[in-house]
């Protein structure tokens, strides 16, 4: 069987045989964001397999502060999609959970993004993996230290832990 790269050009006869291990992760801060965020998960269950999730986190936000707290998770799995068709498929739960754009960095039902696509370094208008940004928010990083305890990345980098302040977070048990 001769495959191409299997995170860009797969052969359509192939597809089903990949799977790629992807992180990805989730926040809410409107309409009951803990069901906010199991609603997600559990439509996330249709594309991806053997969802695994880290505890959910309470965190202020960033940018505007006359909105409601966050919750924040991060989850990993394997999935047959491409990163485009992975990115449409959020896109399409986002929709389906009523996120409705207003501000910049301001309230959401849910916001999923793409943190890891097994070791694939990706920059193109739509889609930056790894999304560096979020390596600097503790309410990403913190929930990622908990699925990788070792902090060792799927690209192989290593992440610091000390790097991160987890004073700000409130882990909800749930
Ligand atoms: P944000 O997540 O920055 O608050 P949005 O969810 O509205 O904002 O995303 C804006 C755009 O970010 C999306 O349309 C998408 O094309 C792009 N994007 C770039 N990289 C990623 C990624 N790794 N995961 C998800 N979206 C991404
Ligand atoms: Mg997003």
């Amino acid at each position: 069987m001769i495959r191409t790269n299997p995170k860009h050009g797969v052969r359509a006869d192939d597809r089903n045989a990949v799977t790629s291990h992807v992180f990805l992760a989730l926040g809410s801060n409107l309409n009951d964001p803990v069901a906010q965020i199991r609603q997600a998960i559990q439509a996330l269950a249709s594309s991806i397999n053997a969802i695994e999730c880290a505890p959910l986190y309470q965190s202020k936000p960033l940018g505007p502060q006359d909105q409601p707290d966050f919750v924040n998770t991060v989850i990993s799995g394997y999935t047959h999609l491409n990163p485009d068709a992975l990115l449409t498929a959020l896109q399409g739960i986002e929709r389906q959970q009523q996120r409705v754009k207003t501000q910049h960095w301001g309230p959401r039902t849910i916001d999923i993004d793409i943190l890891f696509y097994d070791d694939l370094r990706l920059d193109t208008p739509q889609l930056t993996i790894p999304h560096q940004e979020l390596f600097n928010r503790s309410f990403v990083t913190i929930p990622l230290f908990d699925l990788i305890p070792d902090g060792i990345m799927p690209t192989g980098d290593q992440l610091d832990r000390n790097r991160y302040d987890s004073s700000t977070l409130v882990r909800i048990d749930t």
